[in-house]
């Protein structure tokens, strides 16, 4: 990814900015210029609390090589706790070990490194809520 690019992402990336329609009320993730429920063009930011619960998941054995290294990683459909549906990489979690209703937490991890001295790209994944 080009820097400038990289920039543009980093409240996305980082802390899971998306937006709030000030018509409806409804959330989004990523962010959006219309809203998608009302077509209202008045949104606002809008920081997620990086809580959700694992909706689906798929374990991956075969990927691209930027991602050989993590080989098996499991993909999951997450539902964050405002709502939206987002698609994450899990994180500290074996593939046996995922449920359907876990709850799960964001963190920022290393995503990817492009090649030997490439940039090291950092992002959210999702793991298991630590016990409270
Ligand atoms: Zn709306």
């Amino acid at each position: 990814m080009d820097i400038p690019r990289y920039w543009r992402l980093r409240n996305q990336r980082y802390r899971l900015e998306g937006t709030e329609c000030i018509e409806c009320g409804q959330r989004n993730f990523p962010p959006r210029c219309i809203c998608p429920h009302c077509k209202s063009d008045s949104l606002k930011s809008f920081r997620f609390s990086g809580r959700g619960t694992v909706y689906s998941f798929s374990t991956i054995y075969q990927a691209l090589d930027t991602f050989d290294k993590d080989i098996p990683y499991s993909i999951a459909l997450v539902k964050l706790d405002e709502g939206p549906l987002i698609t994450t990489q899990l994180a500290d979690v074996g593939p046996d070990e995922i449920q359907i209703g876990q709850p799960v937490e964001m963190v920022i991890r290393k995503i990817y490194e492009d090649g030997e001295n490439g940039p090291i790209q950092y992002g959210y994944k999702f793991r298991p809520a630590l016990k409270e």
